[in-house]
């Protein structure tokens, strides 16, 4: 089972841009490793008529996915919004979807729902959006080795103001 994991966060950013203009389409990409989304790219939607299109803006995605590349990411998702409110690919979505590895997604700019689906070969399966907590930077508690060094550099730093104290005695008197 296909599934896109995002965080709450991500997720109310796709819907901001597309709630900003909800009489037309807006789109983006969903960059990522694995399943899970880690950015949202809006680009302009550069259709002839954005009210019931989308075309991404070639100009900006030549700009972006070499910047992607270069992190490590994919493109997970590209997503659209429909101004009628479904959440189902259209005819013309799905004919002309040109991301086959990549799931599509849908947004109502009004309800704020979305629905991700894989598209192959005109063969549409639902994609299971899993909204999930920001990976937060893992929390421990230092290792051995972390507290051996810090014992260390507490030591070396004692040191050092032993010796900055030493060196900023007068010097002795000479010894007649
Ligand atoms: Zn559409």
């Amino acid at each position: 089972m296909y599934a896109l994991t995002l965080s709450p966060a991500l997720y109310e950013q796709i819907t901001d841009h597309c709630a900003a203009s909800p009489q037309q389409e807006a789109c983006g990409l969903l960059a990522g490793r694995g399943q899970r989304v880690e950015r949202v790219l809006p680009i302009t939607n550069v259709a002839a008529n954005p009210a019931t299109a989308y075309h991404m803006d070639e100009a900006e995605l030549a700009r972006v996915l070499p910047l992607l590349a270069q992190a490590g990411q994919d493109v997970l998702a590209v997503y659209h919004s429909h101004p009628d409110g479904s959440t189902r690919p259209s005819r013309i979505d799905i004919a002309s979807w040109a991301f086959p590895d990549a799931a599509m997604m849908i947004v109502s700019p009004h309800t704020r729902r979305a629905s991700a689906w894989r598209v192959q070969n005109e063969d549409v399966t639902p994609v299971e959006i899993m909204l999930g907590a920001q990976a937060s930077p893992a929390v421990h508690p230092p290792s051995t080795f972390a507290r051996a060094a810090i014992i260390l550099s507490a030591l070396l730093g004692g040191l050092a103001v032993l010796l900055i104290a030493l060196a900023l005695l007068p010097p002795a008197p000479p010894i007649p």
